[in-house]
């Protein structure tokens, strides 16, 4: 029996774990770097061990230090979450030799599946479907480029030791298979320090469908069903779903075949998952194994009603399997979205910084949020830039979307750029409704999920200009303990001007909101303003509380969420965040302080390669530069063509966010 368990991880999935290992009873133990001293997880655990500086090669990556807080506080067992140390054999035997219980396959098993080239050998060997392709030892450039060339193009290059959809490109065309080759492979190195490569017939189409198998050490093994995690972008997963829309019974159970052939063939103990390429015509393709935990896993738990860390501990402590595979019954639908810091108009660019508003969906049966931060956290740039796990549970995949929708809506985020207005778009958009759903879904509906600037419906400069001047007049209610907010009355009336112009500042645009009121109405019911911005005119009434707007513009009642005060606002609205400053009139035009965006350096990062010369004349698109910046390569192109006047920096250097890279000038 395990007593005490160290988590070796952080985030959303070191408190996901001590959730279940507080309802076992087992005692439990954090890790965590500099960064990490106040963190969430750290908060939770019974015991926590620094364990180093905030670079996760420093910290969450060392073994040896790892090892030394297992040690130093006696803990029986340690679960390494998903990333970091989850899928090192090395470290599951270190365990192994100072008789730690590793909370994970065997060493041999996640050997086996460490490598995708090692991989699709052991599955060709069992006779599990394989994406075609190549996944031998030569590795000649010109080798390669023969086998893509014969195969016909598309391809897909993989790295073999690749994660996280990292050091992996398409190649179209025969001439652009060198130059995708070496940024694969860059990428690979500087990820997984290993940059062996596969290549493989890129399925133009399909869907990617896994299914989540466990095994025990008494030679049972189980599949959970499927997930489908075809929505991704940068091949890595923004929105799941289980079951798999469309699936039938027969390929259900054939995929689940499949995959418990896939585990038992290199003899599998614990929670697993096989990926699988599925084309329209019902084929499916083995993709890989993962000999962990997903960040998905929830998603199962939500339509089978178990707990598979439980699962896995009970598995890790010797015990048989809690349930065989007849009595696993599938219920309900249900979705998980990720929740990035990250900039989806910016090609998902990840963000930094402070979380000044955080504010989750009330979570119930049906909603259910993971996360490891809470409001004033700092997304940082070390780490993944999730901030959470949404996910939800419905009878069906209707209502399961409606409330994923709902969900998004009332999750609010600010101080960090984050992809939950993308996500509803998905999530409201007519072809993910209606499950037409592939690995490119992103791409094909480019049109439809980023439709430009987001057009400010002109009823929200009247709901801007009664936030701005009621803050400003300090007419604020504290929300707390209120039943109902439509009743607040403040005293803004007894203060306020009769007449007041608001200007402020969206986007680059300015406007101009004239408020004025009746002098004399009544004291009890709430004032009603006439409101006027260019040709429009509205009647307003309006409530703040330090977190809401209550807001009636001609009748129509609405409740919109806000943060910020002062200098900057955010309201949360279902169309995005609507961010806007007051502009004070001595101040002067806001535009005019602009300067003009040049050729920065997106975030904190190295430069790879400087592919143009001073002077050198360039086309519209070209690639001027390549910086690497949390684990991934960033192009710098050429936004029209022109002339590229200066390069400020070389291979290999540093350079930190919003240096500018290079001067550039725009053919006349
Ligand atoms: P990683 O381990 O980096 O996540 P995977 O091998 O799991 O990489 O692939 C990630 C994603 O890339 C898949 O979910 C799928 O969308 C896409 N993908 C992988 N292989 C192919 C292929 N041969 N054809 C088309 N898409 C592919």
């Amino acid at each position: 029996m395990i007593k005490k368990l160290l988590i070796a991880n952080r985030g959303e999935i070191a408190c996901r774990i001590i959730k279940t290992a507080n309802k076992l009873g087992i005692a439990t133990v954090a890790v965590y770097s500099d960064a990490d001293k106040h963190a969430q997880h750290v908060q939770l655990a019974d015991e926590a061990v620094h364990i180093g500086r905030a670079p996760s090669k420093e910290s969450y990556l060392d073994m040896a230090r790892i090892m030394a807080a297992v040690k130093q506080t006696g803990a029986d067992a340690v679960h390494p979450g998903y990333g970091f140390l989850s899928e090192n054999a090395a470290f599951a035997s270190l365990l192994a030799k100072e008789n730690v219980i590793f909370i994970g396959p065997p060493e041999a098993a996640i050997k086996a599946m460490g490598s995708k080239s090692a991989a699709k050998q052991i599955m060709e060997e069992a006779g599990v479907p394989l994406v075609p392709g190549y996944h031998g030892d030569e590795q000649q450039e010109a080798f390669l480029q023969k086998i893509a060339d014969e195969m016909g193009y598309p391809v897909l290059l993989k790295a073999a030791a690749g994660g996280g959809g990292k050091g992996m490109r398409q190649v179209w065309s025969a001439e652009d298979f060198s130059s995708a080759l070496a940024a694969a492979k860059r990428e690979a190195i500087t990820s997984f320090g290993d940059d062996i490569m596969l290549v493989e017939k890129y399925l133009t189409a399909p869907r990617h469908v896994e299914i989540q198998v466990f095994c025990d050490t008494h030679g049972n093994g189980v599949y959970l069903f499927e997930r489908d995690c075809s929505v991704q972008r940068r091949h890595q997963k923004v929105i799941e779903e289980a079951p798999a829309p469309g699936m039938t019974e027969a390929l259900r159970k054939g995929m689940g075949e499949a995959a418990l052939n896939a585990a038992s063939a290199i003899g599998y103990v614990g929670a697993g998952t096989v990926e699988f390429l599925l084309d329209s015509d019902g084929s499916y393709y083995f993709m890989e194994m993962n000999t962990r935990l997903q960040v998905e896993h929830p998603v199962t738990e939500m339509i089978t009603g178990e707990d598979l860390v439980e699962w896995q501990i009970r598995v890790a402590e010797g015990r048989v399997l809690p349930k065989h595979q007849d009595q696993l019954t599938l219920s309900g639908h249900a979705f998980e979205a990720r929740i990035y810091a990250e900039d989806p108009a910016k090609d998902f660019l990840p963000a930094t910084g402070k979380l000044e508003c955080l504010s989750p969906p009330q979570q119930s049966r049906y909603v259910r949020v993971d996360t490891g931060v809470v409001q004033g956290d700092e997304v940082s740039v070390y780490y993944d830039p999730m901030i959470a796990k949404l996910i939800v549970w419905g009878e069906n995949r209707e209502e399961a979307l409606r409330r994923l929708l709902n969900a998004l809506s009332e999750y609010y985020i600010d101080g960090v750029t984050t992809n939950i207005p993308f996500l509803s778009k998905i999530a409201a958009s007519e072809p993910f409704q209606q499950e037409k759903i592939t690995t490119t879904f992103i791409e094909t509906h480019y049109d439809t999920l980023f439709p430009g600037d987001l057009v400010l419906p002109p009823h929200f400069l009247p709901a801007m200009a009664m936030l701005i001047v009621q803050t400003r007049d300090g007419a604020v209610t504290a929300s707390k303990g209120s039943n109902s907010p439509w009743s607040l009355n403040n005293q803004w009336r007894l203060n306020s001007h009769v007449e007041q112009t608001v200007t402020l500042a969206h986007g680059s645009d300015t406007y101009e909101v004239k408020l004025s009121r009746p002098s004399h109405q009544s004291a009890t019911a709430p004032v009603t303003w006439h409101a006027q911005c260019q040709q429009h005119r509205w009647e307003v009434s309006a409530c703040v509380t330090d977190d809401e707007l209550l807001i009636t513009i001609d009748g129509h009642q609405q409740r919109f969420a806000w943060s910020g005060g002062q200098e900057q606002f955010t309201l949360f609205t279902t169309a995005g965040n609507v961010v806007f400053e007051p502009v004070l009139p001595d101040l002067g035009d806001t535009d005019s302080q602009q300067a003009e965006t040049g050729f920065e350096a997106p975030m904190n990062g190295t430069i790879v390669a400087v592919m143009v010369s001073p002077e050198q004349q360039v086309k519209k698109g070209d690639t001027l530069l390549i910086m690497e910046a949390m684990k991934m390569e960033h192009n710098i192109t050429a936004p029209a063509d022109g002339q590229v006047l200066a390069v400020f920096y070389q291979p290999g250097e540093l350079v930190d966010g919003g240096e500018t890279l290079l001067e550039f000038k725009a053919n006349e």
